[in-house]
């Protein structure tokens, strides 16, 4: 993982350490939810193909430098 500048205070998501601002942290996406034929319901409840595209939820989650570098919960 790949050691980023923060913009802002984050809070990781392994030790729940604050991450202040400028200091290092790791970023990492994780997909909740994944469902490429997810939206092919059109508005009278229809399936249809031709109106589906891929739905699909990543939330990013943050860790501190520390957890990063000791590979801590962050695979
Ligand atoms: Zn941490």
């Amino acid at each position: 993982m790949k050691l980023k500048k923060s913009l802002k205070e984050r809070t990781c998501n392994s030790c729940n350490k604050t991450i202040a601002r400028l200091e290092k942290y790791g970023q990492k996406s994780k997909t909740i939810l994944s469902d490429p034929k997810g939206q092919c319901i059109s508005f009278d409840g229809q399936f249809n193909e031709a109106n589906a595209f891929p739905f699909r939820i990543v939330r990013k989650i943050d860790f501190c430098e520390d957890c990063v570098c000791k590979g801590l919960n962050t695979v």
